[in-house]
């Protein structure tokens, strides 16, 4: 059985249509680095990012100085927000920006969206959600006197259309759930979601972080109302890149967030008396953006730009089958748990499974040089990026965990 896994997993390899990506990775020929299973934690560096960043030292910040703001930098959160628009999220031009952390733009994001229901006194959300999403609404309600309606998901599962349509009503103003679950790897159908939160009058916040990069999207299409995702998960952008935040068009004229900064006011450069927010997306910027943490993203768009989505979530989906099989045949009997959804069209582009030894045996992974993450209370979380990780990745991964089952 072992051997067989061997070859499959070298002629998915040799057939995979994106086999010669992983090359683009820095870090991809370092025999330290066996397989790298958390791209969607960290996405790895591109090779051309090295380059990128040097050139934006010595050309732009050292050549171009102060003057590098009005020659470029003063449009990049639109320019590349649109480029993520338009390659990764079914987005128009003039809806995406970047700047803040995720955190910062699902707090902009979720104010400006509850000024736009008025009256309304209740925030939709589930339990499984990322702890960041679940904190800073806590804080929301607690700041505007609101109620948070929990939404309790299945441990392998996530949130369901008719799930949110039990839990919104007229007192809704606002639905804020994950497009793919952190921890268990749901893939929620955002299209159904987001009719039964409109059919309450109320609006939808996606966090597209562990989507971003990994399945299709298609903002526009859907309906979405509003949407943040992080760029240093699967869009490569290195440890704390900024986010992006998505407004659709129909909300931008009366939408106002609360940080009201001097660059996403109205003509910034007058530095006029009182705040009046710019036209369009760029009224969600508050302070001076992040460059720095801007450039590398573009290497990854370029990457996409090139294959396109479609093949990015081919290649996710073959891999996750994949890991799936090795962990069913190897890792089941030995008292795993598989925690993710085994349907391809309910699943992101990673794989959990639970066993109460998860956290010691990942401390002894790292070691190894298979690093996949650990998350509480007992799961591995496989994740694979689909332009950087090989399938060969993943056969090493599940047999190293297998091993360190059998072995100590
Ligand atoms: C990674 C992640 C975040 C991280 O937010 P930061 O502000 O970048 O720390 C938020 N939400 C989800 C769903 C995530 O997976």
């Amino acid at each position: 059985m072992m051997s067989d896994f061997a070859t499959r997993a070298s002629q998915l390899d040799e057939t995979d249509p994106l086999r010669d990506y992983p090359a683009e990775f820095l870090g991809s020929d370092d025999p330290e680095i066996v397989a790298y299973l958390d791209g969607n934690s960290l996405g790895r560096p591109t090779r051309a990012t090295a380059q990128r960043l040097a050139a934006f030292l010595t050309e732009g910040w050292g050549g171009r100085l102060i003057r590098g703001w009005e020659e470029q930098w003063f449009d990049l959160p639109l320019t590349i927000g649109d480029r993520i628009g338009a390659a990764v999220l079914g987005a128009a031009a003039g809806q995406t920006t970047v700047g803040d952390s995720t955190t910062v733009l699902l707090y902009k994001l979720a104010r400006g969206a509850m000024a736009l229901r008025p009256g309304r006194t209740e925030i939709v959300l589930d339990r499984d959600n990322f702890p960041t999403d679940r904190y800073l609404l806590e804080s929301i309600a607690s700041d505007l006197g609101l109620t948070l309606r929990w939404i309790e998901t299945d441990f392998a599962g996530g949130v369901t259309a008719r799930a949110v349509g039990d839990a919104v009503s007229e007192h809704t103003a606002l639905v804020v759930l994950s497009h793919v679950a952190y921890r268990s790897g749901y893939l929620l159908d955002a299209a159904a979601v987001c009719a039964a939160t409109h059919a309450a009058g109320a609006l939808l916040l996606l966090d597209l972080c562990h989507s971003a990069g990994s399945v299709e999207i298609e903002l526009d299409r859907w309906a979405i109302d509003f949407a943040v995702g992080c760029t240093y998960k699967y869009l490569n952008g290195g440890p704390g890149a900024p986010a992006f935040a998505y407004v659709a068009a129909a909300h931008q004229a009366d939408f106002t967030q609360p940080i009201w900064g001097w660059m996403g006011r109205e003509k910034p450069f007058e530095m006029a008396q009182g705040y009046v927010p710019a036209a369009g997306i760029r009224r969600v910027i508050s302070g001076t953006p992040a460059i720095v943490g801007m450039i590398p993203i573009q290497d990854t768009l370029d990457l996409i730009e090139q294959v396109g989505m479609a093949a990015v979530r081919a290649k996710s989906v073959a891999l996750t089958e994949f890991a799936v099989e090795l962990a069913q045949t190897w890792l089941l009997p030995l008292e795993v748990r598989m925690s993710s959804p085994l349907d391809p069209a309910r699943r992101g582009g990673h794989v959990t499974i639970d066993h109460p030894r998860f956290q010691e045996i990942t401390a002894r992974l790292w070691q190894r040089g298979i690093i996949p993450d650990f998350r509480p209370p007992q799961g591995i979380r496989l994740g694979m990026s689909p332009l950087s990780t090989t399938f060969g990745e993943v056969l090493a991964g599940v047999r190293a965990i297998r091993d360190e089952l059998t072995t100590h």
